[in-house]
């Protein structure tokens, strides 16, 4: 079985990094979406238990997506899942020369740790999580951004509400 990796921070997922989820989704027998908790990087908007939940809720459809969480380094989650892929997106030059030096370092640390990029569809190249939440806290529309149901997440957080209760999100 081909079982590949999807790891980043998703904080929070956006839609290019569903439209990743799905394609690799399509080449793989099965993918785990890691959301990893990089020390370098600040808190966050949302924790990591909550990104993962909303991921979850992204890709229910999706029967051989699986959504998980590491604090370890990826090559070692890799390992110990039995993942011999690591799979990445790539919005433009820019992202190349980091993700390849990531790549070759993934090796190093496992060695029949592979990573394969998938590019983005050029309407999702100018997304980022980043994006996402200054766009939220200036209160923009998120619809072009973020999957339908996790908008009314992603505008709670920004405003520095309580997220929303079940019952009150869009079905
Ligand atoms: P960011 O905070 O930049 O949105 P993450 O660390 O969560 O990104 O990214 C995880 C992976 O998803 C990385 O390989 C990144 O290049 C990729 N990615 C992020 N946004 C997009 C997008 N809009 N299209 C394609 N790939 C993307």
């Amino acid at each position: 079985m081909r079982r590949a990796i999807y790891p980043g921070s998703f904080d929070p997922v956006t839609l290019g990094h569903l439209n990743i989820i799905k394609r690799a989704a399509v080449i793989f027998d099965e993918l785990i979406v890691c959301v990893c908790v990089n020390s370098a990087k600040n808190a966050g908007l949302f924790t990591p238990e909550e990104r993962v939940e909303l991921i979850r809720r992204v890709t229910e459809g999706l029967p051989n997506v699986k959504v998980d969480r590491t604090s370890h380094l990826v090559a070692d989650y890799a390992r110990q899942h039995g993942a011999q892929v690591l799979v990445k997106g790539l919005r433009a030059v820019s992202d190349y020369e980091n993700e390849i030096q990531m790549a070759m370092l993934n090796n190093k640390l496992y060695d029949r740790l592979d990573t394969v990029f998938l590019y983005t569809r050029p309407k999702y190249a100018y997304l980022s999580s980043t994006v996402v939440k200054e766009m939220a806290r200036y209160g923009a529309d998120l619809r072009d951004f973020v999957p339908r149901q996790i908008i009314v997440d992603v505008e709670a957080k920004a405003r520095g509400l309580e997220l929303p209760r079940h019952e009150e999100r869009p079905q």
